[in-house]
Formats: C-alpha cells, structure tokens, sequence
C-alpha cells in the first residue's frame, strides 16, 4: 500500500490565512484569548472544521473540538490532536496553529483515503494556552483534564480589566459541553520546537519524551539605603550586590552542572534605585527548570541554602515566594516510540528530546497517554514574527503526525 500523503498546500495556505487574521494597525499578529481577533480566528477554523464534514462541539472553558466520528464506533475514546490558536503580542504565525491545522489536515486526509479507524479522531484547540491576557496558561487543557475548575477558570479577570467568562459570552465562544466530556484514548501535539537544538544537529523530527518541570519563584532583599560617597566598603548592606551574587551562584551553577538545568533571573528591581545611593530592597525573579523533578528539588534547595549564607554574610534579610511550581511531565513511552518509528519508516532523521516550554499536552498527560512531536524552528526563535519552519519540515511534521494518528486510531 503506498503511504498516504497530507495535503501540503491546503496545510501552508491555511497557516498563512489564519497568520492574516488579528494584525493590528501595526501589522502585528495579535489574537490574544477570547478577543475580537480570536473570534476572528476560532471563526476560520470552526468554518474549515464543518467544510471537513466534521462535528463541531464547544465546552464551556471554550475549547474547540472538531470530531470525526464513524458510524461502528461513535461512543469509543477519541485519538485526540491538539494545540491552541490563541497568540502572544507580535507572534508569529505557527506557535499554536501548526498543531491544530496539522490535526484537521491529518483527519482530512484519512477522511477522503476512504480509511475507517476503529475509534474517532477530534482536533482541539484549547482555550488561552499563552497567558497573555488571563492567566494561568495552558488554561482551556488545564481545566480539560480537570486540574482547574471552570467557573475559577471563568472567573479569570485580565490584564485589561475583563472577565474572562463574559469575554467568552461576548465573542461567543462560551459552550455548553462541560469540561472533560470528550477523554481522549490518546493525545497528539505537533509542535514548533521554540528552541535551537533540531536545526544545530540538522534533525527533521523531535519524538519529545519529556517536558521541564518548572519553578518560579520572587526574592526580596532587605538592607540599607546610604550614602554611596561616605559608607565604606566594608559597612554597607547592599541589597543590590547580595542580588548580583545570586546571580551570578545560579549562572555558575547550572554551567557547572553536568546537567540540562536552565536557571534564569528575568526581572530586577532596586529601591531607591539612584546613582548614589546604595539600594535598600532588590526584588528580582528566579525561573529554575530541569526534566527531572529531584534535580530540580536540589536546585531549589540550594538555591534556598545559598540564600540563608547570602544573608548572613551580607547582613541582608531575604524573603521568597514561591509564584508557579509545575512538576516535570514524561510522556507516554509507547506513544515517544511510535513517532520515532514513524518518523524512521518516512526517511526522516529523529531524536527524542526534551520540551523546553510548557504546551497543552503537559494537561492533557494528566487523563491520557500523550506524547509531542517537534519540528524545526529557525534561530530557535518563537514568540516573535521572525519565527520560521521551512515548509518541508512543516510537511514532514505533518505527515508524521498522520501515521501515528492512523496507527493509534487501527487499535
Ligand atoms: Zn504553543
């Protein structure tokens, strides 16, 4: 039987369409979540859902879901594929969207290859995955999985002032199903890498096995504002230097560390912040982040012990607060194995890897074996309109996702 093939150009041209809707007078792509420019854009594609002949269903966080649903296994557990349409500030066109069209694309293409898979296939596109204007993230696949309940989810007030729920009523895209009604059997993200590592080793296909666990925490320095002409070197209680040497302890660190721990100080802030004064209070982030929760333990605690030294040696108080703590998630093994074997029959080059950003499929792991496929991303540049995947790997990403789908949907 020769290998099916996606339709390329209706994947491309769709990308391209739906990176048109939600510019600003800028030319910026905007489409933050629940906005005038994501109706726009949920819009576009419920249209290409229904043109596909699919069933379209809403639930109440408004997730969006095209089902394909044959008629011997209506009630079976779905093979689900999914991402997000919602955008960053001056995005670029694929984070989010590749995932979702590739997923209608690939129910597309088995649609009219005549195949009959033994469970449905529904596409989602899951509410507000970036943030940008309700927070938390991943929030539509949070409450999907049911780590979030919906009406704390609705009730998300944003940066601009609305409530979230209304937002949904206004543009409306506020469903009825509940939350969770569909349980995916098993769940697929094709995914923008975000990151430089497939195109520095020039490989095609990344089969993600892991996603870094997260830690965000925010540390306050307490010592003494004083002349910066007349206190001595050794007198002062500068909570800007006992800032510095944190610092520079969590770079040293993690370059040491024969480890993939990223540590990150992101934010700063000194009080009074004068030229001549020596600060009072610096205030600053940490965002620590490590595939494996037990080395990312030992990097919070030692953070932790360095901190109690700092200020003892410094004469400084130091306080922290803890703001977002995710757990590392490992994927489905069976699944990671599936892509690469797809990968492999296609020709094409692969590597497991780790995700280095957070994506809906992390949620979604919590109900459902799932797993992530990576493609290309030029410079490692993402959330930025300079993001690019050449369209050949756009392709294979695609092609990849459709021969896991067919073969998750045979069983
Ligand atoms: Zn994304």
């Amino acid at each position: 039987m020769t290998p099916l093939s996606i339709d390329a150009e209706r994947l491309l041209g769709r990308l391209r369409d739906l990176g048109r809707i939600g510019r600003d007078g800028g030319g910026r792509l905007v489409r933050l979540a629940a906005s005038d420019a994501d109706r726009a854009g949920r819009d576009a594609l419920v249209a290409w859902i229904r043109g596909a002949g699919l069933e379209v269903a809403v639930d109440r966080i408004g997730n969006v879901f095209g089902i394909w649903r044959t008629a011997d296994h209506r009630d079976r557990a779905p093979v689900m594929i999914g991402s997000h349409i919602d955008t960053v500030i001056d995005a670029g066109i694929l984070d989010g969207c590749y995932g979702v069209l590739a997923g209608l694309e690939v129910i597309e293409t088995l649609k009219a290859a005549g195949s009959i898979p033994a469970r449905p296939i529904a596409v989602a596109a899951f509410t507000n995955e970036e943030g940008v204007r309700y927070a938390p993230d991943m929030m539509g696949s949070l409450v999907h999985a049911g780590g979030l309940p919906v009406e704390e989810a609705l009730a998300s007030l944003g940066t601009d002032g609305t409530v979230l729920g209304a937002e949904l009523e206004r543009i409306g895209y506020a469903g009825s199903e509940e939350p969770g009604f569909l349980t995916p059997h098993a769940y697929l993200e094709l995914h923008i890498e975000q990151g430089p590592v497939l195109e520095r080793e020039g490989v095609s296909v990344g089969a993600v096995e892991t996603l870094q666990g997260i830690s965000w925490q925010r540390v306050t320095i307490e010592g003494e504002a004083n002349h910066a002409g007349t206190t001595p070197m050794a007198m002062r209680r500068d909570a800007g230097h006992a800032a510095a040497c944190v610092v520079t302890f969590l770079r040293d660190r993690a370059r040491r560390a024969n480890a993939p721990t990223v540590a990150t100080v992101g934010c700063m802030s000194f009080e009074p912040n004068a030229i001549n004064v020596i600060p009072s209070r610096a205030v600053f982030t940490v965002d620590l982040r490590d595939p494996d929760e037990q080395r990312l333990r030992a990097e919070e605690a030692a953070l932790a012990g360095y901190l109690t030294e700092l200020a003892a040696a410094e004469e400084v108080t130091i306080a922290v607060e803890r703001l977002a703590r995710f757990e590392p998630v490992t994927f489905d093994r069976r699944m990671v194995a599936l892509i690469e074997a797809a990968a492999r029959d296609r020709g094409l080059s692969v590597k497991r890897m780790t995700s280095g950003a957070g994506h809906d499929a992390q949620m979604i792991a919590r109900i459902a074996p799932a797993a992530m496929i990576f493609v290309p991303s030029i410079g490692g540049i993402s959330h930025n309109p300079r993001e690019h995947t050449p369209d050949a790997d756009l392709v294979a990403g695609a092609t990849v996702l459709l021969d896991v789908v067919a073969r998750l949907a045979a069983q």
